[in-house]
């Protein structure tokens, strides 16, 4: 097992990281920007290196100076976090080059998955069902109206290089194709650096539904059963739940089994989550994420299953903890994301807080590097809170998170927690009747 590990991120998953390695008696390294000096988890931290100005390209992204810190602490793995660093594969080999353990997948396999289209090449190599769509990228207007007539309208023009919801767009008939095709491809220009762009069908009502993998060096695959995160806006998750309101035992069972065969096949090594649209009864492949996610507790809390834990665990060598066979699942459990945002604009609310109020009791767990009198600095994304539900039935995790969401208290800046009070009682919410674009289209009438 490690000795020392240094985590390369801040914030919530920071701690969470800290605490999987306290847990397993190894030391541990906060890095942080000058903005985050006194930040929760420079605090928790056995050590810390402050590696660079407020910027995350200067200092979280910043590969050079988390490297000196590995070695100027004699760190013997670094774990990436989910953001940042955490799909680089450049980074991944960076690491390894230098004698430290990366903890996270293969540098090819972050690589291939990092690439949508690689991804969904693999993906069909697999066996795994995909989105139908362009086979590659979608040079121009030309190519562009020739995959339309082959899906039909509406498509979808998605990013290669995509993440965080940024460059798609929809087109809904001829007429709109090319000034999305330009309109994608400058957006992903901007936000990746690569403006290759590919299309796929645009599905109108899907659930958004990812299966939870776990892979050791030994080969084994398992899986921790689905998660529904239908509940975004702008294509980022708001909220998530388990099991999905819309899947029955045998879609869970198929899916599971697909996921799990085709990524043995891979040899895949590490935590991932394989994303699925689901429509009238199909999944179809859209990507696969090749790190710890953010909606990772609700899956803790059904499975019991410590997900960081076994990540460090596999990169030091060992065999998963847990067969197939011992996965079970134990009731409902829902995550909110808790922004610092006002609720009504979604515009960011950075800030001091000068009161800070987590809710407790059974099944209630909050993920958060807040405290009173903390400022929330205006670099970083907006995520300041986590609020993980669990309850025996899905009626009884909805009543507790009500509850929860009563009690929480966060003042000083603006939080997305009134709109999760909103959204848990709305009748649509509670029935389960919900789709990937639900949320936005609802939103109006209710908030
Ligand atoms: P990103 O990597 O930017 O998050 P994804 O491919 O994971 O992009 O998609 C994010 C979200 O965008 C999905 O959860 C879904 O809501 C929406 N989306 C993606 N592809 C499609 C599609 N073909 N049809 C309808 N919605 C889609």
């Amino acid at each position: 097992m490690f000795e020392k590990v240094l985590i390369a991120n801040r914030g919530e998953v920071a701690l969470r990281i800290h605490r999987a390695c306290r847990e397993l008696g190894i030391h541990t390294v906060a890095v942080h920007s000058t903005a985050d000096a006194d930040a929760m988890h420079v605090r928790l931290a056995d050590e810390a290196v402050c590696i660079g100005p407020p910027p995350a390209t200067d200092s979280y992204l910043n590969i050079p100076a988390i490297l000196s810190a590995a070695e100027i602490t004699n760190a013997d793995a670094i774990h990436p976090g989910y953001g940042f660093l955490s799909e680089n594969a450049r980074f991944a080999e960076i690491v390894g080059e230098h004698g430290i353990t990366f903890i996270g997948p293969t540098p090819e396999h972050i690589r291939m998955m990092g690439d949508k289209i690689a991804a969904k090449e693999a993906a069909k190599s697999l066996g795994i069902p995909c989105v139908p769509g362009s086979d590659g990228s979608v040079g121009n207007d030309t190519d562009a109206k020739r995959v339309a007539k082959e899906i039909g309208f509406p498509v979808l023009i998605k990013a290669t290089a995509g993440g965080g919801g940024r460059g798609m767009k929809v087109a809904n008939s001829e007429a709109e194709l090319s000034e999305a095709l330009s309109m994608a491809r400058s957006e992903a220009g901007k936000a990746f650096g690569n403006d290759q762009v590919y299309m796929e069908k645009y599905l109108v009502t899907p659930r958004h539904i990812e299966v939870q993998v776990l892979g050791d060096s030994q080969g084994h695959v398992i899986h921790l059963g689905e998660r529904d995160c239908s509940l975004q806006r702008r294509h980022q998750k708001i909220l998530e739940e388990t099991p999905s309101p819309a899947l029955n035992a045998g879609d869970r069972d198929k899916i599971g089994d697909i996921v799990v065969r085709g990524l043995s096949k891979l040899g895949y090594l590490g935590a991932g989550t394989v994303e699925f649209l689901y429509e009238n009864g199909k999944f179809y492949f859209i990507e696969m994420n090749t790190r710890v996610q953010v909606e990772h507790p609700i899956t803790e809390a059904v499975t019991g299953i410590d997900i960081v834990r076994e990540q460090i665990k596999i990169a030091a060598g060992a065999p998963l903890s847990y067969e197939q066979k011992d996965v079970t699942f134990h009731g409902h459990a829902i995550e909110c994301r808790i922004n610092a945002e006002d609720p009504k604009t979604f515009r960011a609310s950075p800030g001091r807080v000068t009161d800070y109020h987590p809710p407790g009791g059974l099944g209630v767990r909050v993920d958060s590097a807040l405290y009173a009198g903390y400022s929330v600095p205006p670099y970083y994304d907006s995520l300041i809170a986590k609020l993980i539900v669990h309850g025996p039935t899905r009626n009884e995790c909805l009543m507790r998170l009500r509850r929860a969401l009563e009690e929480f208290v966060i003042g000083g800046i603006d939080t997305t927690i009134d709109l999760h009070r909103k959204l848990v009682s709305n009748v649509d919410f509670v029935n389960g009747a919900y789709d990937v674009h639900w949320l936005e289209r609802s939103m109006g009438s209710w908030r």
